[in-house]
Protein backbone atom coordinates (compact mmCIF):
# COMPACT_ATOMS: atom_id res chain seq x y z
CA UNK A 1 0.00 0.00 0.00
CA UNK A 2 1.39 3.49 -0.66
CA UNK A 3 0.63 4.40 2.99
CA UNK A 4 2.81 1.60 3.77
CA UNK A 5 5.57 4.12 2.57
CA UNK A 6 4.87 6.87 4.67
CA UNK A 7 6.36 6.28 8.18
CA UNK A 8 9.55 5.28 6.58
CA UNK A 9 9.66 8.05 4.32
CA UNK A 10 8.84 10.81 7.29
CA UNK A 11 11.40 9.27 8.90
CA UNK A 12 14.31 9.61 6.31
CA UNK A 13 13.89 13.30 5.94
CA UNK A 14 16.68 13.29 3.77
CA UNK A 15 18.29 10.38 1.94
CA UNK A 16 18.39 6.70 3.24
CA UNK A 17 20.94 4.31 1.77
CA UNK A 18 20.81 0.68 2.28
CA UNK A 19 23.37 -2.01 1.22
CA UNK A 20 21.34 -4.76 -0.83
CA UNK A 21 21.35 -7.43 2.12
CA UNK A 22 19.36 -4.63 4.03
CA UNK A 23 17.42 -3.64 1.61
CA UNK A 24 14.27 -5.33 3.01
CA UNK A 25 11.72 -2.75 1.44
CA UNK A 26 8.34 -2.97 1.95
CA UNK A 27 7.07 -0.82 -1.14
CA UNK A 28 7.92 1.02 -4.56
CA UNK A 29 7.42 4.50 -4.85
CA UNK A 30 7.66 6.19 -8.19
CA UNK A 31 10.83 8.06 -6.87
CA UNK A 32 13.36 5.35 -5.46
CA UNK A 33 15.93 4.63 -8.25
CA UNK A 34 17.27 1.13 -7.89
CA UNK A 35 21.20 0.66 -8.19
CA UNK A 36 22.83 -2.60 -7.66
CA UNK A 37 24.30 -1.82 -4.77
CA UNK A 38 22.46 0.94 -3.39
CA UNK A 39 18.78 2.05 -3.01
CA UNK A 40 18.12 5.63 -2.71
CA UNK A 41 15.37 6.77 -1.25
CA UNK A 42 14.45 10.44 -2.49
CA UNK A 43 13.20 13.01 -0.08
CA UNK A 44 9.27 13.14 0.76
CA UNK A 45 7.33 15.13 -1.48
CA UNK A 46 3.62 13.74 -1.06
CA UNK A 47 0.90 16.36 -1.26
CA UNK A 48 -2.87 15.39 -1.25
CA UNK A 49 -5.77 18.08 -0.44
CA UNK A 50 -8.14 17.14 1.88
CA UNK A 51 -11.86 19.02 2.41
CA UNK A 52 -13.58 18.18 5.16
CA UNK A 53 -17.26 19.75 6.41
CA UNK A 54 -16.66 22.00 9.15
CA UNK A 55 -19.75 21.57 10.69
CA UNK A 56 -22.46 18.95 10.83
CA UNK A 57 -25.42 19.18 13.01
CA UNK A 58 -27.74 16.28 13.18
CA UNK A 59 -30.68 15.82 15.44
CA UNK A 60 -34.35 16.52 16.16
CA UNK A 61 -35.32 19.73 14.69
CA UNK A 62 -32.64 21.88 14.09
CA UNK A 63 -33.44 23.40 11.02
CA UNK A 64 -35.15 26.49 13.03
CA UNK A 65 -31.29 27.18 13.75
CA UNK A 66 -29.63 27.14 10.63
CA UNK A 67 -28.74 31.22 11.27
CA UNK A 68 -26.83 29.71 14.04
CA UNK A 69 -24.77 27.20 12.28
CA UNK A 70 -23.84 29.56 9.52
CA UNK A 71 -22.83 32.22 11.65
CA UNK A 72 -20.97 29.72 13.48
CA UNK A 73 -18.61 29.10 10.41
CA UNK A 74 -18.31 32.76 10.14
CA UNK A 75 -20.42 33.43 7.24
CA UNK A 76 -21.88 37.00 6.10
CA UNK A 77 -23.42 38.70 3.84
CA UNK A 78 -26.16 37.28 1.34
CA UNK A 79 -27.42 33.79 0.51
CA UNK A 80 -29.30 31.99 -1.99
CA UNK A 81 -31.32 29.09 -0.52
CA UNK A 82 -32.04 26.67 -3.46
CA UNK A 83 -34.84 23.96 -3.04
CA UNK A 84 -37.78 22.18 -5.25
CA UNK A 85 -41.37 23.00 -5.26
CA UNK A 86 -41.66 19.91 -2.72
CA UNK A 87 -38.82 20.44 -0.06
CA UNK A 88 -39.78 24.30 -0.20
CA UNK A 89 -42.47 23.59 1.35
CA UNK A 90 -41.36 20.90 3.97
CA UNK A 91 -38.17 22.55 5.13
CA UNK A 92 -37.14 25.66 2.56
CA UNK A 93 -39.96 28.68 3.84
CA UNK A 94 -38.71 27.70 7.36
CA UNK A 95 -34.41 28.08 7.02
CA UNK A 96 -35.52 31.07 4.68
CA UNK A 97 -37.57 32.47 8.11
CA UNK A 98 -34.26 31.30 10.14
CA UNK A 99 -31.40 32.80 7.96
CA UNK A 100 -33.70 35.84 7.61
CA UNK A 101 -33.02 36.55 10.82
CA UNK A 102 -29.30 37.39 10.32
CA UNK A 103 -28.92 37.42 6.42
CA UNK A 104 -29.85 38.83 3.19
CA UNK A 105 -31.69 35.52 1.20
CA UNK A 106 -32.76 35.14 -1.82
CA UNK A 107 -34.72 31.87 -3.44
CA UNK A 108 -34.78 29.65 -6.41
CA UNK A 109 -36.44 27.11 -7.39
CA UNK A 110 -34.83 24.02 -9.61
CA UNK A 111 -35.92 20.97 -11.02
CA UNK A 112 -34.18 18.67 -12.42
CA UNK A 113 -30.50 17.54 -11.84
CA UNK A 114 -28.77 19.14 -15.17
CA UNK A 115 -25.85 21.65 -16.56
CA UNK A 116 -28.80 24.11 -17.62
CA UNK A 117 -30.46 24.38 -13.88
CA UNK A 118 -26.76 24.69 -12.62
CA UNK A 119 -26.17 27.30 -14.82
CA UNK A 120 -29.75 29.02 -13.69
CA UNK A 121 -28.28 29.06 -10.32
CA UNK A 122 -25.14 29.70 -10.72
CA UNK A 123 -26.17 33.30 -13.02
CA UNK A 124 -29.01 34.15 -10.62
CA UNK A 125 -26.32 33.77 -7.69
CA UNK A 126 -23.24 35.99 -9.47
CA UNK A 127 -26.27 38.60 -10.30
CA UNK A 128 -27.31 38.94 -6.89
CA UNK A 129 -24.28 38.89 -5.58
CA UNK A 130 -24.51 35.78 -2.88
CA UNK A 131 -21.43 35.13 -0.48
CA UNK A 132 -22.95 31.54 0.12
CA UNK A 133 -25.14 28.77 -0.94
CA UNK A 134 -27.75 26.88 1.12
CA UNK A 135 -29.36 23.41 -0.01
CA UNK A 136 -32.72 22.45 1.10
CA UNK A 137 -33.58 19.08 -0.41
CA UNK A 138 -32.79 15.81 -1.58
CA UNK A 139 -29.90 14.65 -3.64
CA UNK A 140 -31.28 16.71 -7.05
CA UNK A 141 -30.66 20.07 -4.97
CA UNK A 142 -27.98 19.03 -3.29
CA UNK A 143 -25.92 18.15 -6.73
CA UNK A 144 -26.93 21.53 -8.44
CA UNK A 145 -26.08 23.51 -5.66
CA UNK A 146 -22.40 21.63 -4.58
CA UNK A 147 -21.61 22.33 -8.49
CA UNK A 148 -23.21 25.56 -9.11
CA UNK A 149 -21.40 27.10 -5.49
CA UNK A 150 -18.26 25.37 -6.93
CA UNK A 151 -18.16 27.09 -9.71
CA UNK A 152 -18.82 30.56 -8.70
CA UNK A 153 -16.21 30.12 -5.80
CA UNK A 154 -18.91 30.31 -3.12
CA UNK A 155 -19.18 27.84 0.38
CA UNK A 156 -22.19 25.98 0.43
CA UNK A 157 -24.50 24.40 3.18
CA UNK A 158 -26.08 20.67 2.81
CA UNK A 159 -29.39 20.35 4.35
CA UNK A 160 -30.61 17.52 3.13
CA UNK A 161 -34.48 16.30 3.56
CA UNK A 162 -34.27 12.96 2.73
CA UNK A 163 -31.04 10.51 3.33
CA UNK A 164 -31.36 8.36 -0.59
CA UNK A 165 -27.40 8.08 -1.07
CA UNK A 166 -24.28 9.46 0.04
CA UNK A 167 -24.07 12.42 -1.76
CA UNK A 168 -24.93 14.34 1.17
CA UNK A 169 -21.35 15.21 1.97
CA UNK A 170 -19.18 14.22 -1.03
CA UNK A 171 -17.31 16.35 -3.05
CA UNK A 172 -18.67 14.98 -6.15
CA UNK A 173 -21.98 15.97 -7.97
CA UNK A 174 -24.07 13.60 -9.90
CA UNK A 175 -25.18 15.69 -13.12
CA UNK A 176 -27.81 14.48 -15.88
CA UNK A 177 -25.91 14.95 -19.40
CA UNK A 178 -27.50 13.93 -22.66
CA UNK A 179 -29.78 11.38 -20.12
CA UNK A 180 -26.74 9.38 -18.45
CA UNK A 181 -25.77 10.43 -15.01
CA UNK A 182 -22.41 12.06 -14.82
CA UNK A 183 -19.69 12.20 -11.54
CA UNK A 184 -18.34 15.99 -11.36
CA UNK A 185 -15.62 17.43 -9.43
CA UNK A 186 -16.81 19.99 -7.14
CA UNK A 187 -16.45 20.70 -3.06
CA UNK A 188 -17.82 19.10 0.16
CA UNK A 189 -20.04 21.25 1.90
CA UNK A 190 -18.62 23.94 4.28
CA UNK A 191 -21.53 22.69 6.83
CA UNK A 192 -23.87 19.87 6.87
CA UNK A 193 -27.38 20.54 8.72
CA UNK A 194 -29.56 17.18 8.71
CA UNK A 195 -33.10 17.18 11.22
CA UNK A 196 -34.42 13.81 11.64
CA UNK A 197 -37.54 15.14 12.09
CA UNK A 198 -37.76 16.15 8.54
CA UNK A 199 -35.66 13.16 7.26
CA UNK A 200 -37.82 10.17 8.62
CA UNK A 201 -40.82 12.00 6.88
CA UNK A 202 -39.39 11.51 3.37
CA UNK A 203 -40.94 8.28 1.97
CA UNK A 204 -38.82 5.35 3.41
CA UNK A 205 -37.96 3.64 0.28
CA UNK A 206 -35.07 7.21 -0.21
CA UNK A 207 -33.80 5.90 2.96
CA UNK A 208 -33.88 2.30 2.87
CA UNK A 209 -31.98 2.80 -0.24
CA UNK A 210 -29.06 5.35 0.45
CA UNK A 211 -28.27 2.70 3.41
CA UNK A 212 -28.05 0.18 0.52
CA UNK A 213 -25.41 2.85 -1.03
CA UNK A 214 -23.28 2.64 2.28
CA UNK A 215 -23.27 -1.17 2.64
CA UNK A 216 -22.22 -1.32 -0.80
CA UNK A 217 -19.00 0.43 -0.12
CA UNK A 218 -17.56 -2.97 1.18
CA UNK A 219 -17.70 -4.34 -2.15
CA UNK A 220 -16.06 -0.50 -3.28
CA UNK A 221 -12.97 -0.73 -0.57
CA UNK A 222 -12.03 -4.61 -1.98
CA UNK A 223 -12.16 -3.24 -5.62
CA UNK A 224 -9.86 -0.46 -4.76
CA UNK A 225 -7.71 -3.19 -2.89
CA UNK A 226 -7.42 -4.96 -6.01
CA UNK A 227 -6.59 -2.50 -8.69
CA UNK A 228 -3.71 -0.95 -5.64
CA UNK A 229 -2.10 -4.63 -6.05
CA UNK A 230 -2.95 -5.34 -9.30
CA UNK A 231 -2.57 -1.75 -10.86
CA UNK A 232 -0.14 0.05 -8.53
CA UNK A 233 -3.31 2.52 -8.63
CA UNK A 234 -3.13 5.08 -5.30
CA UNK A 235 -4.74 3.63 -2.03
CA UNK A 236 -5.79 5.35 1.18
CA UNK A 237 -6.07 2.86 3.78
CA UNK A 238 -7.64 6.02 6.13
CA UNK A 239 -10.48 6.31 3.52
CA UNK A 240 -11.31 2.69 2.89
CA UNK A 241 -11.52 1.92 7.11
CA UNK A 242 -14.11 5.31 7.00
CA UNK A 243 -15.59 3.92 4.49
CA UNK A 244 -16.18 0.61 5.84
CA UNK A 245 -16.63 1.77 9.02
CA UNK A 246 -20.22 3.76 7.98
CA UNK A 247 -20.97 0.12 6.15
CA UNK A 248 -20.34 -1.90 9.02
CA UNK A 249 -22.17 0.91 11.74
CA UNK A 250 -25.40 0.11 9.49
CA UNK A 251 -25.33 -3.61 9.38
CA UNK A 252 -24.53 -4.03 12.62
CA UNK A 253 -27.51 -1.57 13.44
CA UNK A 254 -29.83 -2.82 10.54
CA UNK A 255 -32.38 -3.88 13.49
CA UNK A 256 -32.94 -0.22 13.81
CA UNK A 257 -33.28 0.82 10.31
CA UNK A 258 -37.27 0.78 10.09
CA UNK A 259 -40.37 2.94 8.70
CA UNK A 260 -40.80 5.74 11.44
CA UNK A 261 -37.85 5.24 13.90
CA UNK A 262 -36.33 8.46 14.03
CA UNK A 263 -33.11 6.76 15.61
CA UNK A 264 -32.92 4.94 12.47
CA UNK A 265 -32.54 8.28 10.44
CA UNK A 266 -30.11 9.65 12.99
CA UNK A 267 -27.27 6.29 12.07
CA UNK A 268 -28.40 6.03 8.86
CA UNK A 269 -27.13 10.27 8.29
CA UNK A 270 -24.23 9.60 10.19
CA UNK A 271 -23.13 6.79 8.34
CA UNK A 272 -23.90 8.59 4.98
CA UNK A 273 -22.06 11.76 6.22
CA UNK A 274 -19.07 9.30 7.01
CA UNK A 275 -18.84 7.77 3.89
CA UNK A 276 -18.88 11.17 1.96
CA UNK A 277 -15.63 12.10 3.80
CA UNK A 278 -13.97 8.78 3.15
CA UNK A 279 -14.19 10.33 -0.43
CA UNK A 280 -13.18 13.48 1.06
CA UNK A 281 -9.91 12.19 2.45
CA UNK A 282 -10.00 9.80 -0.97
CA UNK A 283 -10.36 13.22 -3.16
CA UNK A 284 -12.24 10.34 -5.12
CA UNK A 285 -15.69 8.41 -5.06
CA UNK A 286 -13.07 5.16 -4.81
CA UNK A 287 -14.15 4.11 -1.53
CA UNK A 288 -17.02 4.15 -2.14
CA UNK A 289 -17.74 3.03 -5.60
CA UNK A 290 -16.88 0.00 -7.61
CA UNK A 291 -17.96 -2.81 -9.57
CA UNK A 292 -21.22 -2.77 -7.39
CA UNK A 293 -21.72 1.23 -8.94
CA UNK A 294 -20.96 0.02 -12.37
CA UNK A 295 -23.77 -2.26 -12.03
CA UNK A 296 -26.16 0.16 -11.76
CA UNK A 297 -25.15 2.83 -13.94
CA UNK A 298 -25.38 -0.46 -16.34
CA UNK A 299 -28.95 -0.42 -15.11
CA UNK A 300 -29.62 3.23 -16.05
CA UNK A 301 -28.80 2.85 -19.27
CA UNK A 302 -30.90 -0.62 -19.57
CA UNK A 303 -33.98 1.06 -17.90
CA UNK A 304 -33.45 4.89 -16.72
CA UNK A 305 -35.25 5.87 -13.39
CA UNK A 306 -37.13 2.38 -12.89
CA UNK A 307 -35.05 1.86 -9.45
CA UNK A 308 -33.24 4.22 -7.08
CA UNK A 309 -29.39 4.40 -7.19
CA UNK A 310 -28.42 2.72 -3.66
CA UNK A 311 -31.13 0.02 -4.39
CA UNK A 312 -29.53 -1.15 -7.29
CA UNK A 313 -26.02 -0.56 -5.90
CA UNK A 314 -27.15 -2.88 -2.90
CA UNK A 315 -27.75 -5.43 -5.36
CA UNK A 316 -24.68 -5.06 -7.41
CA UNK A 317 -23.04 -5.44 -3.46
CA UNK A 318 -24.61 -8.62 -3.07
CA UNK A 319 -23.19 -10.23 -6.31
CA UNK A 320 -19.78 -8.42 -6.40
CA UNK A 321 -18.89 -9.52 -2.66
CA UNK A 322 -19.43 -13.47 -4.13
CA UNK A 323 -17.43 -12.89 -6.87
CA UNK A 324 -14.76 -11.71 -4.42
CA UNK A 325 -15.43 -14.85 -2.06
CA UNK A 326 -16.70 -13.18 0.71
CA UNK A 327 -19.60 -12.75 2.90
CA UNK A 328 -22.63 -11.84 0.41
CA UNK A 329 -25.27 -13.46 2.53
CA UNK A 330 -24.43 -10.77 5.39
CA UNK A 331 -24.94 -8.15 2.77
CA UNK A 332 -28.30 -9.22 1.77
CA UNK A 333 -29.11 -10.26 5.07
CA UNK A 334 -28.52 -6.25 5.95
CA UNK A 335 -30.74 -5.17 2.98
CA UNK A 336 -33.52 -7.02 3.86
CA UNK A 337 -33.28 -6.19 7.56
CA UNK A 338 -33.58 -2.64 6.42
CA UNK A 339 -36.19 -3.28 3.71
CA UNK A 340 -33.93 -2.73 0.34
CA UNK A 341 -34.59 -4.82 -2.57
CA UNK A 342 -32.27 -7.77 -2.82
CA UNK A 343 -34.04 -9.69 -5.72
CA UNK A 344 -34.44 -8.59 -9.50
CA UNK A 345 -38.23 -8.84 -8.82
CA UNK A 346 -38.01 -6.21 -6.17
CA UNK A 347 -36.04 -3.68 -8.03
CA UNK A 348 -38.58 -4.10 -11.11
CA UNK A 349 -36.10 -5.49 -13.40
CA UNK A 350 -36.33 -8.58 -15.61
CA UNK A 351 -33.73 -11.14 -15.50
CA UNK A 352 -32.59 -10.37 -18.65
CA UNK A 353 -31.83 -6.71 -18.17
CA UNK A 354 -29.96 -7.77 -14.72
CA UNK A 355 -28.17 -10.71 -16.70
CA UNK A 356 -27.64 -7.61 -19.75
CA UNK A 357 -26.13 -5.09 -17.39
CA UNK A 358 -23.54 -7.32 -15.46
CA UNK A 359 -21.96 -8.30 -18.94
CA UNK A 360 -21.73 -4.86 -19.52
CA UNK A 361 -21.03 -3.40 -16.21
CA UNK A 362 -16.98 -3.63 -16.61
CA UNK A 363 -17.21 -1.24 -20.22
CA UNK A 364 -18.75 1.77 -17.85
CA UNK A 365 -15.79 3.26 -16.18
CA UNK A 366 -12.92 1.86 -18.08
CA UNK A 367 -10.08 3.83 -15.69
CA UNK A 368 -11.52 2.08 -12.58
CA UNK A 369 -10.36 -1.18 -12.37
CA UNK A 370 -12.65 -3.74 -10.46
CA UNK A 371 -13.29 -7.75 -9.56
CA UNK A 372 -14.78 -7.57 -13.66
CA UNK A 373 -11.11 -6.99 -14.71
CA UNK A 374 -11.15 -5.47 -18.15
CA UNK A 375 -12.64 -8.55 -19.94
CA UNK A 376 -16.33 -7.98 -17.63
CA UNK A 377 -18.13 -11.44 -17.11
CA UNK A 378 -19.64 -14.12 -19.28
CA UNK A 379 -23.62 -14.19 -20.05
CA UNK A 380 -23.85 -17.92 -18.53
CA UNK A 381 -21.78 -16.59 -15.87
CA UNK A 382 -23.57 -13.52 -14.89
CA UNK A 383 -26.38 -15.49 -14.79
CA UNK A 384 -24.85 -18.28 -12.44
CA UNK A 385 -24.28 -15.73 -10.48
CA UNK A 386 -27.30 -13.70 -10.25
CA UNK A 387 -29.19 -17.07 -9.55
CA UNK A 388 -26.63 -18.25 -6.40
CA UNK A 389 -26.85 -15.26 -5.07
CA UNK A 390 -30.87 -15.36 -5.31
CA UNK A 391 -31.25 -11.70 -7.54
CA UNK A 392 -32.97 -14.33 -10.21
ZN1 LIG B 1 -23.50 5.62 -4.61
Amino acid sequence: MNEGLLDLRTSASSFLFLKPHENIFIGISKKTIFHPWITILMPFSKQKLMEFPRDVVVGHGVLDDINELCRRVNLEGKCIVVHDENTKKIAGERAITSLGRDYEVDEIIVEKATMKEVGRVQRLAKKEGVNFVVAVGGGTVIDIAKLSSYKNGVPFISVPTAASHDGIASPRASIKMNGVSVSKEARSPLAILADTAIISKAPYRMLASGCADVISNLTAILDWELASRLKGEYYSSFAAALAKTAAELLINNAKFIKPGIEEGVWIAVKSMIVSGVAMSVANSSRPASGAEHMFSHALDRIAPGKAMHGEQCGIGAIMMMYLHGGNWERIKNALKEIGAPTTAKELGFTKKEIIQALTMAHEIRRERYTILGTDGITKDAAEKLAKITGVI
